[in-house]
């Protein structure tokens, strides 16, 4: 591994203007990694001196505390791409999740059509193991290149112990690991009918999408048969998938367009939190917890984010009120 270079770390860079939700306080330590190289270094720097390390991807599913990010945060740009016979893409980790798919169609490869319309790395996409469209990123995964306790190597995607939305780099205390490269497996096909079927999927997404500052879904959908067999006006499709949208509750629970400090409860998608005036992370916190809480009261359920709370959060008490 090349050694890290220290010159290259600048201390208290804001972390606003690297978030789709364009909140949060400041990295206390932050480099940008061009080459996976370069972030398997930073990595193994930090992970030598116990300094706990975040990657950023494109910030698009986290929320930074307004009281910043302790340790040091890695701006990932690394996005070789290596692409062999029999569909083996190899592929670093700071890739668009959207040129991957692009440029796997381009090579004769299938299977990424539903990333169309994910904004954000690869990376970024295998911690919250994004999907769309009944398919998720961990479907295609044969190898992961990891720095772990200053090591790096190739271990099986088990690893990453990846469900719906989810993996063991999003529990409670995630360990300190990096994903710096991937190996997948894509079947052959038709380049025309991928397109065909991504350019659905973006039409689908232009109508429910807002274009505020926002991080996509904030809460997952809920899995939950006899919920769904309560609801009256659930769409027959989810009631028998025995699938609650966390957007269909909320919206019901009347929130759709509520504001609070800067921010809003969606008015188009109302699983959108959006960032319309200069939102502090605590406002559009407060209104998440506050919408949760209404589903909470009304439906008995409660919500679970997708987003991540990222940083130092420990003077922050949840009450489920906007005051
Ligand atoms: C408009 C909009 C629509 C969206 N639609 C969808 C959707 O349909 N489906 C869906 O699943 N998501 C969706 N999202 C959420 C988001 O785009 C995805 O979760 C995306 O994959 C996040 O990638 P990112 O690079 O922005 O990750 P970031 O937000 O930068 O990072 C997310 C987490 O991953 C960690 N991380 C990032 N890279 C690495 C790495 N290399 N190694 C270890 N940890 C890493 C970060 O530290 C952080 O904890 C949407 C978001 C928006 C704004």
């Amino acid at each position: 591994m090349i050694p890290f270079d220290e010159s290259q770390l600048s201390q208290s860079q804001s972390l606003r203007l690297y978030t789709t939700l364009k909140a949060g306080g400041d990295a206390e330590l932050f480099t940008i990694a061009r080459t996976s190289e370069e972030l398997a270094s930073a990595c193994a720097w930090a992970q030598a001196r116990t300094i706990p390390h975040t990657i950023l991807g494109w910030g698009s599913n986290m929320l930074p505390s307004d009281a910043g990010v302790p340790g040091l945060v890695v701006l990932n740009k690394a996005a070789e791409l290596t692409i062999s016979e029999g569909g083996e893409v190899e592929v670093d980790t700071g890739i668009s999740f959207q040129d991957l798919f692009l440029q796997t169609v381009q090579a004769g490869l299938r299977g990424l059509e539903f990333a169309v319309g994910i904004p954000g790395t690869l990376g970024g996409a295998l911690v919250s193991n994004a999907g769309a469209y009944r398919s998720n990123v961990s479907e295609f995964l044969t190898e992961l290149e990891v720095v772990r306790d200053g090591v790096r190597a190739w271990v099986s995607p088990e690893v990453m112990q990846f469900s719906y939305r989810d993996s063991i780099l999003r529990s409670a205390n995630p360990p300190q690991m990096a994903v710096t490269r991937v190996r997948m497996k894509l079947p052959s096909g038709d380049w025309k009918a991928a397109y065909d079927e991504a350019r659905d999927y973006q039409r689908q997404r232009i109508g429910k999408q807002p274009p505020s500052a926002s991080a996509g879904s904030f809460f997952k959908n809920i899995n939950d048969q006899a919920l769904a067999d309560s609801l009256p006006n659930l769409p027959e499709r989810l009631r028998s998938a025995g699938v609650v949208p966390a957007g269909y509750l909320i919206e019901n629970c009347g929130l759709k367009g509520f504001r609070h400090e800067g921010a809003m409860i969606g008015a188009r998608h109302a699983n959108f939190l959006l960032n319309v005036g200069n939102a502090r992370a605590s406002a559009l916190r407060r209104l998440a917890e506050y919408a949760s809480a209404q589903v909470k009261s009304q439906y008995g359920v409660g919500l679970e984010e997708e987003v991540l709370y990222l940083g130092d959060w420990s003077a922050w008490e949840s009450t489920g009120r906007l005051t």
